[in-house]
């Protein structure tokens, strides 16, 4: 019998986890398929219990279920620790190990488009849950200073405290310096493709943006119009998967199925 893997979240419909994964299990000649389950809040350790009981190898896990996982897991690793979010479990013989890969995907997008975070100024926009992985990577791959910017500043703060950064009210990132600029908040995503978080970007900077659908966003078209460079999410969202495979397989994906994979999920994304 096949191994089985997926992703784990409520809702799930929308995830785009599936098709990476099987994707590099063809690619890999690894029997195993890879499922959504859509589990809601109250059931999430039980059903964790359960999965590995019968065999499930490994679990992604996304809204609203990362720090329950953390909670549910034997073992931790320092960085999913240091966040406090799990996004990948293994089960393993007698324990299940947690870890979090969103922000080592999010440097291997940047640096996929030629940027580096090390001694730069990272402005962040938003501070939910992908902020926590985002701010701490930059941190620690050595960034000059990472400040994160939000409408709530008390939720800013709560963030900048846990991940060892700055933080002050959205509107004042006009008033500070920086390199690298990255939206970290769900505005601008389709339907609502319009809308954009903030009015102005400085010239000359790199633009990142979470969000992959659409394909150039308003935060991106903003970023170009004001003569910066940008890019959006979708590498990250593959670049993270590519670790979760390397934590169940011990394979580190190749770019000849990165850039097959980057192809199908455009397609994916444009049947939508
Ligand atoms: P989240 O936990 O819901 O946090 C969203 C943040 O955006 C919050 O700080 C929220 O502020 C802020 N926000 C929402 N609407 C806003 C508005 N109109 N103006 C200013 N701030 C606003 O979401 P998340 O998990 O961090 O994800 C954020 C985005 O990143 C989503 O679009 C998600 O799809 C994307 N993402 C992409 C990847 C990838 O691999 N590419 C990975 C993770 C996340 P309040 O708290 O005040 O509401």
């Amino acid at each position: 019998m096949s191994n089985i893997y997926g992703v784990a979240g409520h809702p799930i419909g929308h995830s785009l986890s599936p098709v990476i994964h099987n994707m590099l299990f063809e690619y890999y000649n690894i029997d195993a398929v890879y499922e959504k389950f859509d589990i809601a809040p109250q059931d999430f350790e039980n059903t964790m219990d359960i999965m590995w009981k019968q065999g499930v190898k490994g679990i992604n896990v996304t809204i609203p279920h990362k720090v329950k996982a953390l909670e549910t897991v034997d073992c931790l690793e320092p960085f999913a620790l240091s966040v406090r979010s799990v996004n990948t479990i293994r089960f393993d013989g007698n324990k299940t190990y947690g870890y979090n890969t969103d922000g080592i995907g999010f440097i291997k997008a940047l640096e996929k488009a030629g940027q580096s975070v090390e001694n730069r100024k990272i402005a962040i926009l938003g501070a939910g849950g992908a902020v926590n992985s985002v701010a701490k990577i930059c941190m620690l791959k050595g960034a000059e200073n990472v400040t994160i910017f939000a409408r709530n500043i008390e939720k800013a703060q709560i963030v900048a405290e846990k991940v060892g950064t700055s933080c002050a009210i959205l509107n004042e990132y006009k008033n500070y310096d920086y390199d690298i600029i990255v939206n970290a908040t769900p505005v601008g995503m389709f339907p609502n493709t319009e809308e954009c978080v903030i009015d102005e970007i400085k010239s000359g900077v790199f633009a990142f943006d979470l969000i992959y659908n659409p394909e150039k966003t308003s935060f991106m078209k903003l970023a170009e119009k004001c003569g910066s460079k940008a890019e959006n999410g979708l590498w990250m969202l593959i670049y993270q998967a590519f670790e979760a495979f390397k934590i169940w397989q011990g394979i580190n994906p190749d770019e000849i199925i990165a850039e097959k994979i980057y192809k199908r999920l455009n397609e994916v994304l444009n049947e939508k």
